[in-house]
């Protein structure tokens, strides 16, 4: 046995105490039910099982926690960076020791590989790692005698209260993106996890809550949907938005803020192609295109769901082939198998309009050249590896987000063909190419049109010092979520201009 499967088998996947049943919104420092507001489901994706119901916050709960959050900030504000920086290692340490148990927790509510979830998780705490650099990041610019005794000073101070919104396919990760770096900056911030897996993030909070280095109210979370969300965008007492999730919520939240007056960051959706060149070294190749098409069901905004080949027909043929007698290898199962390399979808229905996609494009022409389509398995969310052979190249299948385990597979006669569809996208998050030959790797990273870009690496997730950096329709607003970006987003700049006579 493994360390890994060792301590698996002893950490049990807890629903967190404030989630038995009902989940709680944190206001303030206090777990509260939200009083008279409907409630949605959340369920095991691996079997359909509830785990506790959601409740869909309004205005009034929202502005609780907006409340608290304002109340707490300036205190908190007022604390030194340098201790600031500290309460993030103690939260670090915290999420640290929970590591495993929050793991669990992301497979049961999400669905997600235990692997997955465990590098999911690891990438949080990476977020935390890198926001604990807060007192050297804060740091602002000098430049003196400008003027015959006059000196220059640029500031940085906290924007106030900052509210994030995340999707469900990273439920801790997305979370500790915002959070450590929005308090870290002398923020306070209202959480709004995705309704359709909040466990995660409602345990994240049990943690913060619990580090005595963070004041009561410097964070704070809201359960809720869309009306969750208009409120905390309508509120006056929101400084800034961060949100992640599908194109269209986040030109939905960046027009809002807009309208609001609020600044926003709005990260959206993707479409990510894959170009395999002909002298990319096959098992390799096989192994980054399918994670990233398959690797949590395509349930990433990495995924990697267009594969490029380029060459000649028969190298085209050949590496179709080498990819789908693999994806025909990969088991589908719950995310907490070991043996699963693909688990359930998030849900039912996400599986039955994943599958009405294939059947759209199959009648506008492409090849079905592996049908994962299995009935959806014991909780109805289960879809296996599905590879479509062209179709028209502006199609859905080739241009939109699927959001599951589905890779499309467009030929290109050489390189040049397959930068130039690959930049005609709407999107920009990520591109990958794959190769030996260093030169159209160079060619391809300075000529491709993403902003997070791979090199024989299928799913090219930028460390958290660097920033997550989409382009065009990925992202609504200019700064991106972690490393300096996340800085300048939280902060606002002061410059003083002194003259001492
Ligand atoms: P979603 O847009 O449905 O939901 C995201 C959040 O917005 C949730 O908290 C939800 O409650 C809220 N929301 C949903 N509809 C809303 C509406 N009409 N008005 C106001 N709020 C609304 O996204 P999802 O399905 O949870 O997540 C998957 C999407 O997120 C994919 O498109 C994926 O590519 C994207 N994503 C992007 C990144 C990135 O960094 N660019 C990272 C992860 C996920």
């Amino acid at each position: 046995m493994t360390a890994d499967s060792a301590s698996a088998a002893t950490v049990p996947a807890a629903i967190p105490a404030a989630a038995t049943d009902r989940v709680r919104n944190l206001v303030g420092g206090e777990w509260v039910v939200p009083a008279g507001v409907a409630t949605v489901p959340t369920a095991d994706p691996a079997t359909g099982a509830e785990l506790a119901e959601v409740p869909l916050s309004g205005a009034a709960d929202v502005g609780a926690a907006v409340a608290a959050a304002g109340a707490a900030q300036p205190v908190w504000a007022a604390t030194s960076p340098l201790d600031r920086a500290r309460a993030l290692m103690a939260l670090r340490e915290a999420l640290v020791a929970e590591r495993e148990a929050l793991a669990r927790l992301v497979t049961l509510d999400m669905g997600k590989t235990l692997a997955d979830a465990r590098a999911e998780v690891g990438r949080g705490i990476e977020s935390v790692e890198a926001a604990t650099a807060i007192p050297h990041l804060l740091k602002g610019e000098a430049l003196t005698g400008v003027a015959r005794g006059v000196d220059v000073e640029l500031l940085r101070q906290p924007v106030g209260v900052v509210a994030a919104i995340s999707p469900f396919n990273f439920p801790a990760m997305i979370p500790l993106w915002f959070l450590p770096f929005a308090i870290g900056c002398g923020n306070a911030i209202v959480l709004k996890p995705s309704e359709q897996d909040p466990l995660a993030a409602v345990r994240i909070a049990e943690i913060a809550n619990a580090v005595e280095a963070i004041p009561a109210g410097v964070v704070n979370l809201v359960n809720g949907g869309r009306d969750a969300v208009n409120a905390l965008l309508d509120h006056p007492g929101v400084d800034a938005v961060s949100f992640v999730g599908s194109a269209a919520t986040a030109r939905h939240v960046a027009s809002r803020a807009v309208a609001t007056g609020k600044r926003f960051q709005a990260l959206g959706g993707a479409k990510n192609s894959l170009v395999v060149m002909p002298d990319a070294e096959p098992a390799a190749m096989v192994e980054g295109v399918l994670g990233s098409a398959f690797g949590a069901a395509g349930q990433r905004c990495l995924a990697g769901s267009v594969a490029v080949l380029v060459g000649q027909p028969a190298e085209q043929d050949g590496a179709l082939e080498a990819l789908v007698a693999g994806a025909r290898a990969l088991t589908v199962g719950a995310g907490a198998d070991p043996a699963t390399d693909v688990c359930p979808l998030i849900g039912p229905a996400s599986r039955e309009r994943v599958e009405a996609e294939i059947d759209a494009a199959v009648a506008a022409g492409a090849r079905l050249v592996l049908d994962g389509r299995r009935g959806g398995g014991r909780g109805g969310a289960e879809l296996g590896p599905t590879v479509l052979d062209g179709g028209p190249p502006e199609g859905r299948a080739l241009r939109e987000e699927l959001f599951g385990p589905v890779l499309s597979v467009l030929r290109a006669p050489d390189l040049n063909a397959a930068i130039e569809w690959a930049n005609a996208s709407r999107y920009g998050n990520a591109a990958v190419i794959f190769t030996a030959d260093g030169g159209a790797a160079r060619a391809f990273r300075t000529r491709i049109a993403a902003g997070m870009v791979g090199v024989n690496v299928g799913v090219a997730a930028p460390v958290a010092w660097f920033p997550f950096s989409g382009w065009n329709d990925s992202i609504d607003g200019d700064l991106h979520a972690n490393g300096r970006d996340a800085v300048e987003f939280y902060t606002r700049k002061k410059v003083v201009t002194t003259r001492w006579p």
